[in-house]
Order: C-alpha cells, then structure tokens, then sequence
C-alpha cells in the first residue's frame, strides 16, 4: 500500500526500514477492512471494539513490543506506527490494544512471577484473554498516591477492598491488574475477574471514547492465594513504568487521527464548492491545511526520535510526557480546524473528524492529564516539582 500523499510529502518512509514500512502497511489494511466500514456505528451505538481481540492477536498487535510467552518482539517504533495506524481509526481501538499490551500484558510481562507470565501472556497475546488495568481511583486520579484500595493479609491470602474508576475495558476483562496499598506500600496484584467480590459497572452516556468499554470496579473482600501478588511491582514506580510503555503509544496514535481529520478533511474541500469553486481553494483554507500539516509532521517526527530513543533503551518518562502533552493537544487542534472546514457536515458521523476530536478529550486526560504533563516536564526543567 503506497504511502498517502499527505504523508508523503517530506518522503517520511524514507525514515522506516522494510519491516516498519510491513507492519504498517499491514495495519492500516486491516484498519481500512475490518474498522472503518463500522465504526460510525460502533460509535453511535456505544459497542467496544473487543470483538476483534482475536484478529488484533492474529496480526501480533497485542503486546506486540514484548518478547517471549507468544508475544511478536517488535521494535518500539513497529508499535509505534501501529498504534498510529489504529487510532486512525479510532481512538477507542488504540485504547482496547494499549490497555491489553501496555497496561496488562506489560504489567504482567515486567513484574510478574514465571508462573503469572505462562498462566496469561500468551492468552492476552492471542486475544483470548482480555486484560484491564486499575489504578485510578474516585478521589485518586492525577494523585494515585493517595489510593485507598487496600490489600491486607488473611492468613496465606490476600483481602482486597477498595474499588478503582475509569477502568478502559473493566467489564470484559478476564483479568485485572489491580494496585493496592498494603503494609509494604503499593502493590500490584493480578484477579481474575471471576473471583468472589469483584464486580464491574460500566460508565454510561460517555461523549467521548464511544467505541470502548470503561467501567468502575469494585472489589468486596476479594481473596486471593498469595501468589496473586506481582512479585517484581514495589511501590507507585511499577505502575508509574506501565503508564510509561502506554503513553508512548498515545504520542503515535494521536498522530494517527490528527492524519485521518486532515485526509479526510482535504478529499472534503476538493470537492465542497461554494462561490463557484471549490473551498479547498481559497486561501484562509489553504492557511489552516498548512498549519495542521505542519503540525501533524512535527508531531510524527517527535514520535519516531521518541521510538528510536526507545528502541536503544535511552527513552525517559519527561521524553514521553514532552511527546504526549505535544501530540495529543495538536491532534485536538487540527481536528477542530478540520471540523471548522467540514461545515455543517463535519457534525455528523458521516465524517470521522469531530469523532476524533471528541476522543481525544478522552486521550488529553487519561495516562497524565495535559497539565501533570506539563508540571513533569517544568519539574525536569527547574528542579523543582510544582505538585509532590
Ligand atoms: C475514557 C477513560 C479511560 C480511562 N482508562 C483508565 C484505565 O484503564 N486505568 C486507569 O487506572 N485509569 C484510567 N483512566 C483514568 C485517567 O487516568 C484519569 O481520569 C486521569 O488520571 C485524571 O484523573 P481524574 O479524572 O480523577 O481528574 P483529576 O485528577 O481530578 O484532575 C482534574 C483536573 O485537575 C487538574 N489537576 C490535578 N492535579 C493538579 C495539579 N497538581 N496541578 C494542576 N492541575 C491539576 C488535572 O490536570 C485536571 O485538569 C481513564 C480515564 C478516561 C476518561
């Protein structure tokens, strides 16, 4: 598949080597098949994309940057470009993969136990399992520090009660990784949500993020063996490491819909004539497609340093937090001037243009709102940390 035109312009395959070009290729086709036929509807109705987990496994998107226990091994910058490809899409399908590979299976993958590893890493890499991710809390968001989830021993098992908010795939989840404050402080443990006293219950009447499931847990004196517990996750550093592997992911994929609002948005005004031409040609238009394309190519240049960095093991959390705060809010803002050129029609579901936009209001909160991005960032800069 050639690269798109807009893309194209500054000649960015020549940055990629054949197996990204590959994987990319093979991403955005499956994309083109099997998500954009049905995802105004997906959208509209409110239906998360966990259907396709088994598909998403079958090309190896599921952990794909980790390695052994059936996982694909792949660069960063081969995850990089899919999560672009996926959220061109739709940002609820990039959640369902990040939260399932980044937030999941890397919890798993990184802090596990052998057994926890051999036990659900190669069914979360299949999509046969689905997997959730639980830090945040109702009082406990940009401060998970704070949580009150708390796992306390009973004999040889654990208790847990608490209960966790905003939980992206909670309620089809076949197992949560849940983080607790226990004597030792916080502690990560992995529940299969099928154990007595764990129960999750969808947030409702979402305008953002549609087209994925998140839901509130609640965990009632859960008990669990005692090697339920993530041997290697100590302290609020561990999940801390996992927001880092899937935030890298939303610096791509934001990319991804900033591109789709802006092709979509430049097929549109080819053809949308108004006083006898077609918009496209007038040059306020012009103005706004040079300053959004401008954009979206800073921010793929930022993704793709911030991958090679990765993928030589150089990467940093402020390095992330610099690519998310970035993309994320240019995304925002070229799919609003995207939708200003859509008119009327860019408020229906017809166009993926204010989809994306209102997504990525999901995307600017969730892994570090844009103002903890910013005090991370000026905390590096000055030293001092505004917020801890
Ligand atoms: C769709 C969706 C999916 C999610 N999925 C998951 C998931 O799978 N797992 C999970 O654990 N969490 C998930 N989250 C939770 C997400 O990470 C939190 O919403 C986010 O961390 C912000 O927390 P909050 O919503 O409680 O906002 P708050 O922390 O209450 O923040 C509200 C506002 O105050 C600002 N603020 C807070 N502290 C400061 C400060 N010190 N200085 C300046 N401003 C500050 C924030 O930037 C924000 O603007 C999800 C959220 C959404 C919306």
């Amino acid at each position: 598949m050639p690269e798109t035109p807009l893309m194209d312009l500054l000649d960015f395959n020549r940055l990629l080597d054949d197996e990204e070009r590959l994987i990319q290729d093979t991403v955005r086709a499956f994309v083109q098949k099997k998500v954009r036929p049905y995802i105004g509807d997906w959208y509209e109705r409110g239906v998360s994309p966990h259907e396709l987990a088994s598909d998403l496994g079958g090309l190896g998107l599921l952990g794909m940057h980790l390695t052994g226990y059936g996982c694909a091994g792949t660069s960063a910058v081969a995850y990089g470009l899919s999560c672009l490809e996926l959220e061109a899409g739709d940002s609820g399908l990039r959640s369902f993969v990040s939260v399932q590979g980044s937030l999941s299976m890397f919890s798993i993958w990184k802090y596990g136990s052998e057994q926890q590893k051999r036990e659900w890493l190669p069914r979360l890499a299949a999509g046969e399992a689905i997997g959730c991710f639980g830090l945040t809390e109702p009082d406990f968001g940009s401060n998970p520090a704070g949580m009150r989830t708390r796992a306390v021993r009973d004999g040889g098992d654990w208790l847990i009660d608490g209960s966790k908010m905003w939980i992206t795939n909670g309620s089809i989840a076949d197992v949560a990784t849940v983080w607790a404050r226990t004597e030792d402080g916080i502690r990560g443990f992995l529940i299969p949500t099928g154990t007595p006293g764990f129960t999750a219950r969808d947030v409702h009447h979402k305008l953002s993020l549609r087209a994925s499931t998140t839901s509130e847990l609640i965990l009632d004196s859960v008990r669990l063996p005692a090697d339920a517990i993530l041997p290697e996750a100590k302290g609020l550093s561990a999940p801390l490491g996992c927001l880092d592997e899937a935030r890298y992911g939303i610096v791509w994929g934001a990319v991804g819909a900033a591109r789709d609002c802006l092709e979509e948005t430049l097929a549109y005004a080819g053809t949308r004539v108004q006083f006898d031409r077609p918009i496209a040609g007038f040059q306020l238009t012009q103005a706004k497609f040079a300053d959004c394309a401008l954009e979206l190519y800073k921010g793929f240049l930022l993704a793709l340093h911030l991958g090679r960095l990765k993928d030589v093991g150089h990467v940093t959390s402020t390095q992330i937090s610099v690519g998310k705060l970035n993309n994320v809010r240019e995304a925002i803002d070229i799919a609003r001037t995207c939708r200003t050129v859509l008119g009327g029609s860019g408020i229906t579901l017809e166009y993926p243009v204010l989809r994306h936009a209102s997504n990525l209001e999901s995307v600017l909160t969730y892994e570090g709102t844009s103002e903890i991005h910013q005090l991370v960032i000026g905390q590096t800069l000055t030293g001092i940390s505004a917020y801890r």
